[in-house]
């Protein structure tokens, strides 16, 4: 099926194969310097576990070569799973603190990639820059100063991140100045916190999405609120077992979401940490949540509706999808 992806972390999709070559040409420490090794060190035992993985990786990225490369690698995988249009969040804050990557030779290396997606591939790419929680308000604003400079450069919102308990309504003036001046965001909430944080991530007029929002079921005012609201909620199943807010995916409330009216999409957020893939989230959806070819187009609808792609980029996918959907249903 020719799809759209909304929330996936470009840093969290390099294949372990990379993150060695990476960290042996850098001379970046790991606990392992196997594929196996690297897996097991991925087995999370909570959140903070996976920040420290996600930084430690992030490490491993050294020049704006290495950072071409990984876009590159990540739009190839993509596109081999037929995802023709993805919104990747990339940390550009991180690999300038950590790695010293100036913001933009960064963006340079990106746009190089997504040209070759689009050239080689037929597949594109919009960045969301995130805020990651535990930032200082001064570093959110230059985070937001950098989704400005590069609107128009393949930037297509202002992204919030990072551990929820270390809180989200500091950083209010940031998504209200992103507000007033037509800039659009998209931020993680009620993943690993409850639905206060849904409410709080609500309450930002720029705020357009919803990463996970897989915890609103716990408050049934919130649920009836966004069946009502229709904001597009980015789910990511496999994810959420992972980092052990659910215990399977049997437990997943995805099903109930969709079935209380909720505008639902489907996502991988860090494919390769977490075991998965695009495509293995999707057959979940078939083999687990139990969900009809109807009711995985449309979430597949969704996905492209509550895209950045231009009007026309959604025609041209739509058409593929009714296509693609019409062969499936004769099959
Ligand atoms: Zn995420």
């Amino acid at each position: 099926m020719p799809k759209v992806e909304l929330h996936v972390h470009i840093e969290g999709s390099i294949q372990p194969s990379t993150v060695l070559k990476l960290a042996q040409k850098n001379g970046a420490e790991l606990p392992s310097d196997t594929e196996a090794g690297l897996r097991d060190w991925y087995a999370f035992k909570d959140f903070p576990h996976f920040v420290e993985v996600y930084v430690a990786v992030s490490k491993c990225i050294q020049s704006p070569e290495d950072v071409e490369l990984i876009v590159r690698e990540f739009l190839e995988n993509q596109a081999s799973q037929n995802v023709l249009h993805s919104e990747a969040t990339y940390t550009a804050s991180t690999l300038e603190k950590h790695c010293g990557i100036p913001i933009d030779e960064q963006m340079d290396a990106v746009q190089r990639a997504m040209a070759y997606g689009e050239r080689e591939l037929g597949v594109n790419l919009g960045l969301i820059l995130d805020i990651v929680r535990g930032d200082s308000l001064d570093r959110a604003f230059e985070v937001y100063g950098w989704v400005k400079d590069y609107s128009r450069k393949g930037v297509v919102a202002l992204g919030l991140a990072g551990i929820e308990r270390l809180g989200t309504l500091q950083y209010k003036p940031v998504f209200e100045t992103a507000y007033r001046e037509g800039v659009t965001a998209v931020c993680h909430a009620g993943e690993t916190q409850g639905p206060e944080t849904i409410w709080d991530v609500l309450s930002f007029e720029s705020c357009v999405r919803i990463g996970h929002g897989v915890r609103c079921t716990e408050d049934p005012a919130l649920m009836a609120h966004l069946a009502k609201s229709q904001t597009p909620l980015e789910v990511c199943p496999t994810s959420n077992v992972c980092i052990g807010v659910f215990p399977s995916h049997e437990a997943h409330p995805i099903r109930q979401m969709w079935d209380a009216g909720l505008n639902v999409t489907v996502n991988s957020d860090d494919p390769p940490m977490f075991g998965t893939s695009i495509n293995e989230e999707w057959g979940h959806c078939v083999d687990t949540f139990e969900f009809s070819l109807e009711e995985i187009k449309a979430m597949n609808v969704n996905a492209v509706k509550a895209s950045f792609a231009s009007d026309e980029r959604k025609r041209d996918i739509l058409d593929r999808i009714d296509r693609h959907t019409d062969l499936a249903s004769k099959v």
